[in-house]
C-alpha cells in the first residue's frame, strides 16, 4: 500500500447530493419518478441557448480550448462594465476557491469563514493545510461583527456567501459598505454571489461589481451552475482587482475550462429570456412552497435563493430518509449541526407538488 500522507488522511471528503440513478436503484422505482431537491440546480434545465451553441460546435472539441477564455471573458466585461483584465474563469466557482487559497494563502494561515456557509471554504482550506476559523451565523445571518472581531495578524482571506448557502440571507449594501471599510486591505474578501441571479434588483442586495471599482482586495465569484442551469460542464468566474486575477492566474492550470463549457457559459450569459423564465418559476415555487410549509406546521428561514432552510422541528436525517423512500431527495442538514434542519431546492411545479405531498404524508407519520 502507498503511503498516504498523515493530515491527509484527516481530511474529509464531501458528500454530494445523491445522483437520481443510484436512488432509484437503491428503492426500486423509475429514475424519471424520482425527485431531486437536493443540490440546487436549475429545475427548467440548461439554458437552451447554450444547448444550440454546443450542437454547433461540437465537432471543434478535437482542438484545445482557449486557455485565456478570450471570448467569454470579454462579454463577462461588457456586461459588468469592467476591464477584461479583473476577471478569470474557472472549472467551477469550486476551481477558484482552490486557486484562492494556493495563491493566498501559506499552510497555517488563517481563512475565516460562516458557519453554516459553503463546505468547501472549509474543505479545500484544509486540503491547503490552512487554519480555517468558523464564525456561527447570528439569526441565520452571517455575524459580519463576529468576522471581523475573528481577524488577527495571521489572517488571510475572509469567505462570504451571500446568498449564503444553506439559509438563502444575504449581506445588505449597507452591511458590505461598512465591512469593506473595516477589514484591513491586506486582507482578500471573497464574496461568492453563486445565487446572484436570483437576488439582485432584491431590496437590500447589493451590486457587488461597483464595490470592486473602490476595494482592490474583494474578490466576487459567480457561477453557470445555478440559474444558468451548467452544473454539469463546470464553469463560474471571480471578478476582482487586476492584482488579484493576476495572481490567481499565475497559479490556474493552463487550460482550466474545456471548450464546451466556456462556448456554453457565453451563450447563456445572453440568454436573459431563460434567466427571467427561471427568477419566474422560482419566485411561483417559493411562494408555494411558503404557503405549504405553513400548512403542515413548519418554520422556514426567508431565502433569496432558489432553495429554503426548513425548520422540521423534528430529526432531519429519519425525515430525510423517509423522504428518500418516497423518492424525494432533500439535504440534511445534520452534518452541519443543524439536526432538525433540511435544506429543499425549489423545483418546477410537479417536483414541488410532489415533495409536498411526500412531506404532509412523512410529518403525519411523526
Ligand atoms: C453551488 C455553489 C457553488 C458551486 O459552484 P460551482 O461553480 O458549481 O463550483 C459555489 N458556492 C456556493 C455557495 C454554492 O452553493
Amino acid at each position: 500500500m502507498v503511503k498516504v500522507k498523515e493530515w491527509v488522511k484527516n481530511l474529509v471528503t464531501y458528500k454530494p447530493g445523491k445522483p437520481i440513478e443510484y436512488v432509484a436503484k437503491e428503492i426500486g422505482i423509475e429514475a424519471e419518478e424520482i425527485v431531486k431537491l437536493a443540490s440546487n440546480e436549475n429545475s427548467m434545465g440548461a439554458s437552451p441557448a447554450a444547448v444550440a451553441a454546443i450542437r454547433n460546435n461540437i465537432d471543434s472539441i478535437y482542438k484545445y480550448p482557449d486557455g485565456s477564455s478570450y471570448d467569454l471573458i470579454n462579454k463577462l466585461a461588457g456586461k459588468y462594465l469592467i476591464s477584461s483584465e479583473q476577471i478569470v474563469v474557472g472549472n467551477g466557482s469550486d476551481e477558484i476557491i482552490n486557486l484562492i487559497y494556493s495563491a493566498f494563502c501559506e499552510k497555517g494561515d488563517k481563512a475565516i469563514m460562516a458557519f453554516p456557509s459553503f463546505a468547501e471554504y472549509l474543505l479545500i482550506g484544509m486540503a491547503h493545510r490552512s487554519n480555517v476559523v468558523k464564525v456561527p451565523l447570528v439569526d441565520f445571518k452571517i455575524d459580519l461583527a463576529g468576522i471581523k472581531e475573528a481577524i488577527d495578524g495571521n489572517t488571510r482571506i475572509v469567505f462570504l456567501n451571500s446568498p449564503n448557502n444553506p439559509t438563502g440571507t444575504i449581506i445588505e449594501q449597507k452591511e458590505l459598505e461598512a465591512f469593506m471599510k473595516a477589514v484591513p486591505d491586506d486582507i482578500l474578501v471573497v464574496l461568492d454571489e453563486a445565487y446572484y441571479e436570483y437576488a439582485t434588483g432584491k431590496p437590500g442586495f447589493p451590486e457587488s461589481v461597483e464595490f470592486i471599482k473602490r476595494f482592490d482586495n474583494l474578490l466576487i465569484l459567480r457561477t453557470f451552475s445555478k440559474a444558468y442551469g451548467l452544473a454539469g460542464l463546470r464553469i463560474g468566474y471571480g471578478m476582482g482587482s487586476s492584482e488579484i486575477i493576476d495572481a490567481i492566474n499565475k497559479v490556474r492550470q493552463p487550460f482550466n475550462v474545456n471548450r464546451v463549457a466556456q462556448i456554453a457559459a457565453g451563450a447563456a450569459l445572453e440568454d436573459t429570456k431563460f434567466i427571467s423564465e427561471t427568477r419566474t418559476m422560482n419566485e411561483t415555487g417559493m411562494n408555494y412552497l411558503k404557503s405549504e410549509l405553513k400548512d403542515i406546521g413548519v418554520e422556514y428561514v426567508e431565502s433569496y435563493a432558489n432553495f429554503l432552510l426548513i425548520d422540521l422541528k423534528t430529526d432531519a436525517d429519519s425525515v430525510s430518509d423517509k423522504l428518500l423512500k418516497r423518492g424525494v431527495i432533500v439535504r440534511s442538514m445534520s452534518g452541519y449541526g443543524l439536526k432538525e434542519f433540511v435544506r429543499v431546492t425549489v423545483g418546477n411545479e410537479s417536483e414541488n407538488r410532489k415533495f409536498v405531498a411526500a412531506l404532509k404524508s412523512v410529518m403525519n407519520e411523526v
